[in-house]
């Protein structure tokens, strides 16, 4: 009989395993027979309007980039097949060659054109400063000195906000993001690409903001591809026809409603740089400077890293053993709520979680007319230890309610009263229950803080993503950065581990024993 029925097992084991390496094969064929059909494989980061977004009504992506790639494609014979990155993640995607193209509105610079190739340039677009209405003080870039920037991680703003003198310069992954912490009143500026802000207040109805002075820079958009990429002539060609045949100047019509600006051939910055719009390029930044880098800026991180894990730990603890206290508490209201704080943050990522606090609390209280708005530092450790706290409570709970009812009686009966036999019978027993997950917790956090970069943290893993925005050297950052979040895992492991011994009265009595 139960022969039989391992048997069953077996087979749908077999069953799933032949269904996984199904769906493995068919994501893998496209790619092994792109060159028959010549697909490219084209990234994009859809949160960058009018150039790449999502469409409200299909969930597609659309936009001035969309439209423009497929007609060029289409022109030379060509498939796309689009595929969502981060920004900063498109050019070592181009250099692993996981990806054949990218067209994210990329400004054709110098120094990226010494790690990729670029197409002819299809838009002229620059930087500009975005302000709240109100602000009298910031007219142009000199006013920005000293001021709190927002920008978008590895792009052109980025790099020249940082060449602000004193300017405070918080990252964000998308565009957006950066424009909401403007409207948030959490900084003074937005450097960011010129059509795109005003894009996002003449249309997709940004309030409060106002574009100043004038342009910043003035640059050109290129579509991206591997230096040496052969499909560089044929997109090439594929622009000319499509300038040509009026094509393009629908498609600008569609999306600025406006005739096109005359393009120059070559993007201005790389005339007489040290690149090749061809494909020739001298490779990217130099190891030594990543290895100095590396050095200078992830012992940063990883001490904001902890200092988050500290804190969070520690209110996480605190309002972990409140919450737990009125769980098992007889106060049937107060177990509701608690369950319900318990179940949300338990059941919810903690990714919203972050977002919510920190981006729609304070515009909701703009709305409703109250001024208030949350400090990057208190809103991570609000929603981490609110997060830490729930998990916590469980396990709290569990380990109190694991040690023998039996016990209270015992101290009842000693006349002990209920806060005493807690403190000093029931509690210690089951704190050693407790430190084992407490450490898993622990540990967990540690990881869990790189989610707070998302705000404009400038945590380990932000640290990293802003080096590899800069070198374009992914593989050796991302894994410096992993190996610091390991060192500081095993250390905390270590340190759980000692507690844990210090705390167990049979191996306190040996070491005891030894020392004596
Ligand atoms: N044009 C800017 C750059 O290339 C920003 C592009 C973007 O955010 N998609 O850096």
């Amino acid at each position: 009989m139960t022969k039989i029925k391992s048997w069953v097992w077996l087979r749908q084991i077999g069953f799933m395993l032949s269904g996984m390496l199904l769906v493995l094969w068919m994501y893998i064929t496209p790619v092994a027979g792109q060159d028959a059909v010549k697909t490219l494989r084209v990234a994009t980061e859809p949160t960058f309007p009018p150039f790449e977004m999502q469409s409200d009504k299909t969930g597609e992506l659309e936009g001035f980039d969309i439209d423009l790639m497929n007609a060029v494609a289409k022109e030379v014979g060509y498939l796309v097949q689009f595929d969502s990155l981060p920004f900063d993640g498109i050019i070592p995607a181009l250099q692993s060659g996981t990806i054949d193209a990218a067209i994210s509105g990329i400004t054709i610079t110098a120094e990226r054109a010494r790690s990729i190739g670029f197409s002819s340039p299809y838009f002229k677009a620059g930087l500009a400063i975005a302000v709240r209405e109100d602000n009298t003080t910031i007219k142009n870039f000199d006013d920005l000195k000293g001021k709190r920037i927002a920008v978008q991680i590895g792009t052109t703003g980025s790099k020249e906000a940082a060449n602000i003198p004193g300017a405070r310069i918080v990252t964000f992954d998308g565009a957006p993001s950066a424009l909401q912490e403007l409207v948030n009143g959490k900084v003074d500026a937005v450097v960011n690409d010129y059509p795109v802000t005003l894009y996002a207040i003449k249309t997709a109805g940004l309030r409060r903001i106002k574009i100043v002075g004038e342009l910043v820079t003035e640059e050109y958009y290129g579509i991206a591809f591997p230096s040496n990429s052969p499909a560089i002539r044929d997109i090439n060609f594929g622009l000319y026809k499509i300038v040509e045949n009026g094509i393009y100047e629908g498609i600008f019509q569609k999306w600025f409603n406006n005739k096109p600006q005359q393009l120059p051939l070559i993007a201005p910055a790389l005339v007489g740089a040290k690149a090749d719009v061809s494909g020739i390029t001298t490779g990217g930044g130099t190891r030594d400077t990543v290895f100095n880098l590396l050095l200078r800026r992830l012992p940063q991180g990883a001490l904001v890293t902890l200092l988050l894990t500290a804190f969070s730990v520690f209110f996480g603890l605190i309002g972990g053993t409140l919450v737990a206290m009125g769980l098992i508490s007889k106060n049937k209201i107060l177990q509701w709520i608690l369950r319900i704080y318990v179940e949300f943050f338990r059941g919810t990522p903690m990714l919203v979680q972050l977002f919510i606090i920190y981006f729609g609390l304070p515009g909701l209280f703009k709305e409703i007319g109250l001024q208030w708005s949350l400090e990057r530092f208190p809103a991570a450790i609000i929603a981490l230890s609110l997060n830490v706290a729930a998990y916590l409570a469980e396990i709290i709970r569990g380990g109190i309610q694991s040690i023998d009812p039996g016990q209270w009686e015992a101290c009842q009966s000693l006349g002990m009263n209920s806060l005493e036999t807690m403190k000093e019978v029931i509690f210690p027993q089951a704190f050693r229950r407790i430190l084992p997950p407490l450490g898993n917790e622990f540990i967990t956090l540690i990881k869990d803080t790189s989610l707070t970069a998302v705000i404009g943290f400038n945590e380990l893993f932000r640290q990293g993503q802003l080096i590899v925005a800069t070198t374009y050297q992914a593989f050796e950052v991302y894994i410096a950065v992993a190996l610091v979040y390991l060192a500081l895992t095993v250390l905390s492991s270590v340190m759980f581990k000692n507690i844990e011994n210090f705390m167990d009265p049979i191996k306190r009595g040996k070491n005891k024993a030894k020392t004596a």
